[in-house]
């Protein structure tokens, strides 16, 4: 079994990840288990702060590592929340808070387009020199009224043109087949194979 230690300890993301790569013979490892120290994210884009948290659980494990960083992109917004996505209206985090302010900020705005990003990068340590990098993106637009129970954060605002649903409308199956993560996670899996041979 090849290890790969996520710099992460939310067990939704270990369950999606095992269930993607156990049936390769990769075993994904929360960080926290292995007295990880969590790293600072104080970077403005996804990719720094994604490689500073596989660098992060890499040095402290010695182990091949993985982090994933995802978020909202609003276009007439500058590109925010972005990577403020998580916290858009500030501690404590809630969703509920994030999509009125979103909503607040896009008043009077026609323009409404906006995309999810999901980045995912690998190291094979610390230093690694060439990390794998896979990113996933999912465009839509941002709606005013809520439709759907399903999916998580800014899903039930996330509109999609083509399928004349919001994200939260559709299927856990039906999202992934579409969404930035599972575009990602697709990629980093190909690369896996392709750049290290597992
Ligand atoms: P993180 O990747 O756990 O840091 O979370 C990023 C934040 O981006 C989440 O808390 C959500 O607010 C938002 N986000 C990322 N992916 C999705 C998605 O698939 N649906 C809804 N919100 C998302």
């Amino acid at each position: 079994m090849n290890r790969l230690v996520l710099a992460s300890d939310n067990p939704g993301k270990i369950r999606e990840f095992n269930r993607l790569f156990a049936p390769r013979g990769i075993e994904v490892v929360p960080q926290g288990k292995l007295g990880v120290k969590p790293a600072e994210e104080p970077f403005g884009t996804f990719i720094e702060n994604c490689l500073a948290k596989a660098r992060n659980a890499s040095r402290q494990t010695g182990l091949p590592a993985m982090a994933d960083d995802s978020g909202i992109c609003v276009d007439a917004l500058g590109g925010l929340p972005g990577v403020h996505s998580a916290r858009f209206a500030g501690e404590p985090k809630s969703d509920a808070r994030n999509n009125a302010l979103l909503l607040e900020k896009l008043s009077g705005e026609s323009n409404r387009r906006a995309h999810y990003v999901c980045v995912l990068v690998a190291l094979k340590s610390a230093d690694d020199p060439d990390p794998l990098v896979a990113t996933g993106s999912w465009f839509g637009e941002i709606v005013d009224s809520p439709r759907g129970e399903n999916g998580f954060g800014y899903d039930p605002y996330f509109f999609l043109p083509e399928k004349g649903k919001t994200a939260a409308e559709l299927s856990e199956d039906e999202k992934n087949g579409l969404s930035h993560r599972g575009e990602a996670q697709k990629r980093l899996s190909e690369l896996l194979r392709s750049r290290w041979g597992w």
